[in-house]
């Protein structure tokens, strides 16, 4: 895993606020480039919080609870 302490985050995103796909099982949020941030389930369960974007080098550190994952 990385260190995320030095990674330069474009922002800060709750869960909460990103779009579920449940057929990827995959979240996903606006990137200002115009393509999305994506990240699956799996990554979040890892333990993993950044994500990144398709199609350029932003990424965003997503706040979320891993207890909140498992429905
Ligand atoms: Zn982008």
């Amino acid at each position: 895993m990385e260190d995320i302490e030095s990674l330069n985050f474009y922002d800060e995103v709750e869960i909460e606020d990103m779009d579920y796909d449940p057929d990827e099982e995959t979240y996903y949020y606006p990137c200002p480039c115009g393509d999305r941030f994506a990240i699956t389930k799996d990554t979040l369960r890892s333990g993993d919080c950044v994500g990144r974007c398709l199609s350029c080098t932003l990424i965003i550190k997503i706040i979320f609870d891993p207890d909140a994952l498992d429905d």
